[in-house]
């Protein structure tokens, strides 16, 4: 979905499209082992079209260069850690390599858009139809919020509520999976955008009767519902790249808004390319077993 300029102005810089990002999203509030920021681009360059997505793969930068753009605004880094080489042998080479020869400037935020206002788990909050949000919780040295509980407008029925949440989520091949009794009644709501495995005791501490994240791994996972003995929090496993996929569409009206009437000569587009790793599904149980079965 692209969106064009409605004003002819004079094209915008990346050194402002920079300094708005970095006032929406300061890079101080990103966690201390993570890598955000400008990663490749030119500060004076010209910026017309900007493509946001969650992940810099190749495909995503080859349909960004397709388009003619400028900027890439990613949710991950493209080098987390460190390397050596940017040559064309590595996958992470060759995307490098390829957004500086076709002139494509790369900015990450990440943790820092994570615990942003609005930022990426406000977009999660919104898909679940969630009111009176506030933070999971709040870091006693910085003050910073992580995650987000509030509640539904009407209590619904944990199939209810997944199937809501599942409409509102672009479609990952793996759907989404829920622990707990389809029929339950679910009001009170933690969010956590990505991998959310490690905020068990403040979302049990919230007294969220359901708790949607992703990358919810076998044992902190099923360590949880064991101590819940059944009841709650319910566990819904969203999907990385669809719980944070919903952030991009902030992210493009919050630049274009702080960047004023400098930003009417934008074009902007968010990336569809689903860049969840997998293809298909086999195998599946009947849905919504509940428990006991065997293997
Ligand atoms: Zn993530």
């Amino acid at each position: 979905m692209t969106v064009k300029p409605t004003t002819a102005f004079p094209t915008v810089l990346l050194s402002e499209v920079v300094a708005a990002l970095e006032r929406l999203y300061p890079v101080d509030t990103a966690s201390s082992w993570d890598r955000v920021g400008l990663v490749t681009g030119d500060l004076d360059q010209p910026v017309s079209l900007v493509y946001f997505a969650v992940d810099p793969t190749l495909a995503v930068i080859d349909e960004a260069r397709a388009a003619g753009a400028d900027l890439l605004l990613t949710h991950h880094p493209l080098l987390l850690r460190g390397v050596h080489s940017v040559a064309t042998t590595s996958a992470k080479g060759a995307a490098v390599t390829s957004l500086v020869v076709n002139d494509i400037a790369l900015y990450v935020a990440h943790t820092n858009a994570d615990v942003a206002s609005p930022g990426v788990c406000d977009a999660l909050a919104s898909a679940c139809g969630l009111v009176e949000v506030a933070p999971l919780e709040v870091d006693q040295i910085s003050g910073t919020g992580h995650g987000r509980v509030g509640s539904l407008a009407h209590p619904l029925t944990l199939r209810d509520f997944a199937q809501r949440l599942s409409a509102a989520l672009p479609k990952a091949v793996g759907g989404i999976r829920v622990a707990g009794p389809a029929d339950a009644r679910v009001t009170r709501v933690a969010v956590v955008g990505g991998a959310g495995d490690h905020m068990f005791d403040a979302v049990r501490d919230s007294g969220a009767d359901v708790y949607v994240t992703a990358d919810l791994r076998h044992h902190p996972a099923l360590e949880a519902r064991e101590e819940a003995r059944g009841g709650t929090p319910y566990l819904v496993d969203a999907g990385h790249w669809a719980t944070e996929w919903l952030w991009l569409e902030s992210a493009r009206s919050e630049l274009v808004r702080e960047l004023g009437e400098r930003g009417a000569s934008l074009e902007t587009h968010i990336c569809t390319l689903r860049t969840d790793p997998w293809d298909f599904v086999i195998g599946a149980a009947t849905s919504e077993i509940t428990g006991g079965t065997t293997c």
